[in-house]
């Protein structure tokens, strides 16, 4: 395919196979395979990114959160990989690395990049979590520092060369200290440290963790992080990110042998710079059918897009399942676009909240009701099957039969 002519005359571009890009994909290659549609992601392979605490843990191998988006595309789509810089609204072109890729509707999916807050010295001497590759970081930095900690002689070197600081009590702070925690006993034997010498530190700046939860999902989450020894200290802002560690807001210094930053997430600059109108994090702003307000050939899903809840007002957070609702969302309005009939508007079904704490036990909130334990890690599990028994079960999806 001559990359200048794809995705033109009308035709429909998809920009990030994340969550929502590839949903959106899927589901309209499997409802309509008489229409040419373009996907364009910087990776051949989509990343199932709420398996990354597990990569970042040493107990889930890289390659098994990479899916090979060969695998799950029909050939009515074209994958292009390159890099996406900027956006010819005029024009109605993605400007990629690979040369202009004209769209007739842009379906923009690009999902989020770590917001470091403009924390002094946070993106550079910290480790992040938002891809394949920053998770493997992670567990190769972990290593490092065990590793390191062997051959160290002084007892106050070993510890904290052994200690790593997590900044940012949400859910993936939760879920990588609770992993890291079981995880790092063993490991640290294995490399010839004590096993009760490593230890875990979950920094966050609000009064709880997991923010925005129920008291009792907070209250269960901290009672397991507890039993597995996570040191958890809210309240500490972070002030600046040092050579020495983390220095918080009111003056203490907190010690490591490796930081990570799972404090935040914002849009990416690719689109903040875009002159599209944006909100909060750079979030695109959207009408009741998931387009952009002014440009309506533009859709927008999953953590791009700044939808608001109708029950609190606020924007839904950036979760898998806003991205997968939206894409559906986009899905059925760009095959009433096609139809010519009307537009459906998007509406927020919350299916409950899951964490993983540890690699056995887990808390949830769903339907009001609030487990913590094996039973809620369990549901964490089935939910990541069900994803990717999705993604497969797509390609051959019959629209007949729904
Ligand atoms: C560690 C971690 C754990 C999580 N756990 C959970 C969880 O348990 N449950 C839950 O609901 N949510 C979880 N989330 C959040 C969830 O992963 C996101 O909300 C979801 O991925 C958003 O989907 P998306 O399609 O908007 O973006 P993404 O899935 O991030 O996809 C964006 C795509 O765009 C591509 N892209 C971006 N910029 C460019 C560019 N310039 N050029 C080319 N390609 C580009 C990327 O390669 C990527 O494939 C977690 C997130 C993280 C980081």
């Amino acid at each position: 395919m001559d990359i200048r002519t794809a995705g033109s005359g009308g035709q429909i571009v998809i920009a990030g196979a994340g969550y929502a890009g590839l949903h959106v994909a899927l589901r309209l290659a499997a409802k309509r395979p008489d229409v040419e549609l373009t996907l364009v992601d910087r990776h051949d392979y989509h990343q199932a990114l709420t398996e990354l605490p597990r990569v970042a843990a040493g107990t889930r191998a890289a390659d098994a959160v990479r899916i090979p988006l060969h695998d799950v595309l029909s050939e009515q789509v074209h994958f292009v990989r390159t890099e996406i810089k900027g956006f010819d609204l005029a024009d109605r072109q993605l400007l990629t690395e690979a040369g202009p890729i004209g769209w007739g509707w842009l379906v923009l999916a690009l999902g989020s990049r770590p917001n470091d807050f403009a924390i002094p010295g946070l993106a550079e001497r910290a480790l992040s979590l938002y891809s394949v590759g920053d998770a493997d970081r992670v567990w190769a930095a972990v290593t490092a520092a065990l590793t390191a900690a062997a051959a160290a002689t002084d007892p106050e070197q070993q510890r904290r060369l052994a200690t790593v600081v997590v900044g940012g009590g949400g859910a993936t702070g939760v879920e990588l200290a609770g992993e890291l925690a079981e995880m790092l006993p063993e490991v640290a034997a294995a490399h010839g440290v004590a096993s009760d010498l490593p230890a875990v530190l979950l920094v966050e700046a609000g009064p709880t963790i997991l923010a925005g939860s129920s008291p009792k999902l907070i209250d269960k989450a901290t009672g397991i992080l507890a039993r597995l020894d996570v040191q958890v200290c809210t309240g500490a802002a972070i002030a600046a990110a040092t050579e020495e560690g983390f220095r918080l807001t009111d003056g203490r210094l907190v010690e490591g042998g490796v930081f990570v930053w799972a404090g935040g997430v914002k849009a990416p600059d690719v689109v903040v710079e875009s002159g599209l109108p944006t909100g909060h994090n750079g979030r695109v702003k959207v009408d009741q059918y998931l387009r952009v307000l002014d440009h309506p050939e533009i859709y927008v899903a999953g953590d791009l897009a700044s939808v608001a809840d109708p029950r609190s007002g606020r924007v839904l957070p950036p979760l898998a399942q806003t991205a997968l609702e939206e894409g559906e969302t986009v899905a059925r309005n760009l095959e009433a676009e096609l139809k010519g009939t009307p537009l459906e508007a998007f509406t927020f079904r919350d299916k409950g909240f899951v964490v993983s704490v540890g690699t056995r036990r887990g808390v949830a909130d769903i339907a009001g009701i609030t487990t913590g334990g094996r039973l809620a890690h369990l549901l964490k599990d089935t939910i990541e099957w069900e994803y990717r028994q999705s993604v497969r079960h797509l390609r051959g999806w019959d629209p007949v039969t729904r």
